[in-house]
């Protein structure tokens, strides 16, 4: 069934609440074989998804495919709480092009201009998401806002130069423009290439913004795990990559612990693909069927978020997410 992401990530907070910490993981689609890895790996473990697409996803799969893709996630899968979500939504003509189409989330990410890759100031950063959050929600749609800068590069996203998100000044952001989840920069960065040397999580910044904001749905970006094994299997099968340092899956689960609700993730699911895909291709050359490869790949997206879902403890809460329908949610936010 189709949620907004304020009812799955709802569900998080409550569990955060009762003493018994969970992550919903959002992971990044771009076609019909990712989306169905990840749906396989939801319904076995009965883990409340978000599906988001990135504006980079949109132009490759063009709207209205991938949007149906979404929509028939949900169709086939009736007991799975699924949340359509725009990644990091430059302005509001994007925001206004994907609520066109259905989507139930939406981020606009204003710690950036328009580019996607200036830093913006904090008034700008108000203003646009201000904005978003008043169109957004009278649609009944949820928003995610970002506030510091990500390091990386990823579809255009990230100014290379990250800081860490003030705590007080995120109070002041969320009182402003009354997002409802919000993205803090704790240390992780986007990409395949997170850290030099050991991967640190900044846990006293959200230990604090949890503690000033106890009701806002916290989000952590560019947290892949980057798993060793699986760049090992890419670079055996004919592959070059650099080994290096992503976000070892139990630091997620710490981060949960203090309070992190959403964590997004996109080149574990890129690295397990294309691990698969490789290694197929190398053992059976002489086939030649698309379906051979991309199923494989299809097969190493569900083992790799099946990980996740275990490791963020998300398998299990299906349940729990709230069914509010369009007109409920309309209200709740007024
Ligand atoms: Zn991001």
């Amino acid at each position: 069934m189709l949620v907004t992401s304020k009812a799955i990530l709802e569900a998080s907070l409550q569990g955060y609440k009762n003493g018994k910490p969970f992550a919903v993981g959002a992971y990044n689609v771009n076609n019909m074989e990712q989306a169905q890895g990840i749906m396989k790996a939801a319904k076995e473990t009965l883990s409340p998804v978000i599906l988001q697409m990135s504006r980079g996803a949109l132009k490759y799969a063009e709207d209205k495919y991938l949007r149906n893709i979404i929509m028939a996630a949900a169709e086939v899968n009736p007991e799975i709480p699924i949340a359509m979500h725009l990644d990091h939504g430059n302005s509001m003509e994007t925001v206004k092009r994907v609520i066109d189409l259905g989507f139930t989330s939406v981020m606009i990410d204003g710690s950036l201009m328009e580019d996607s890759k200036t830093p913006s100031t904090f008034e700008y950063n108000v203003k646009i998401t201000s904005e978003v959050v008043k169109y957004a929600h009278d649609r009944g749609v949820s928003v995610e806002g970002e506030l510091g800068t990500l390091g990386g590069f990823e579809d255009g996203v990230g100014s290379g130069k990250e800081h860490l998100t003030n705590p007080d000044e995120a109070v002041e952001f969320v009182e402003k423009t009354g997002v409802d989840a919000l993205a803090i920069s704790i240390g992780t960065s986007h990409g395949a290439h997170k850290f030099k040397g050991e991967a640190k999580i900044a846990y006293d910044i959200i230990e604090a913004i949890r503690k000033k904001l106890p009701d806002t749905y916290l989000v952590a970006h560019g947290s892949s795990s980057v798993p060793a094994e699986l760049v090992e299997i890419i670079n055996q099968y004919g592959g070059q990559m650099e080994h290096t340092a992503g976000v070892p899956m139990d630091m997620l689960l710490k981060a949960t612990q203090y309070g992190i609700n959403k964590i997004n993730v996109d080149t574990d699911l890129r690295l397990a693909a294309t691990a698969a895909a490789r290694k197929f291709m190398a053992e059976n050359p002489s086939k030649f069927d698309q379906r051979d490869w991309s199923g494989a790949a299809r097969e190493g997206i569900y083992l790799e978020v099946l990980s996740h879902m275990k490791a963020f403890k998300t398998a299990g809460h299906a349940q729990e997410v709230p069914n509010w329908d369009l007109e409920y949610m309309k209200a709740q936010y007024r």
